[in-house]
């Protein structure tokens, strides 16, 4: 699946917004990405996961790691598309565990799926997670990259889409300079 493909997914269903917008963080950015808003779609998602499951199935992984909320939709359809398991972490006390029951073993061969990849921190976490169980990792997949730094993670990083998503303070944003009225996403201009 080409990555222009996926954009106009994302575009079509709103998860992909150009402009100039306001972000909780307080910092502008041209781009806003809410891939919620493509994965509601369970088409688009199950598109996208085949997809990815494409550019890892030659790993033969046996089961999927996501960390929640996240990553659940895309990992299931990931899962879905190699038949295997898609489980997920999620945080208690403020770090990421399996809970429900969820179990890996050192037979396990862990992909960890997210929908977007930008510092990496819940992938180092979700690898953690695996590995304590005594599980191997193989690899990391995103639908969107946003990073740039391939060391970010301590294994091979798979996404079907590359996208930087520059941000900027206020005072330094260019397209404050250039007089474009800022909007808030999910809202009318301000
Ligand atoms: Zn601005």
């Amino acid at each position: 699946m080409e990555s222009a493909r996926v954009l106009d997914l994302f575009r079509t269903s709103g998860a992909l917004l150009e402009g100039h917008f306001r972000l909780t963080s307080g910092l502008h950015s041209g781009r806003y990405l809410q891939s919620a808003l493509v994965l509601q779609y369970p088409d688009h998602a199950g598109t996208l996961g085949r997809a990815l499951a494409e550019r890892v199935q030659h790993l033969q992984p046996t089961a999927i790691l996501s960390p929640a909320l996240g990553g659940i939709v895309i990992g299931q359809e990931v899962g879905r598309a190699l038949g295997i398991r898609a489980l997920f972490t999620e945080r208690q006390d403020g770090t990421l565990m399996l809970r429900r029951g969820f179990t890996l073993t050192p037979a396990d061969r862990v992909l960890v799926v997210e929908d977007v990849i930008t510092t990496g921190g819940s992938t180092r976490e979700t690898i953690d997670v695996a590995t304590a169980a005594g599980a191997r990792v193989l690899a990391a997949a995103a639908i969107i990259d946003r990073g740039t730094d391939q060391g970010r993670v301590s294994v091979p990083l798979f996404s079907l889409v590359q996208m930087d998503v520059p941000t900027y303070q206020p005072e330094s944003c260019p397209l404050c300079a250039n007089g474009i009225p800022v909007m808030k996403p999910g809202s009318r201009a301000s």
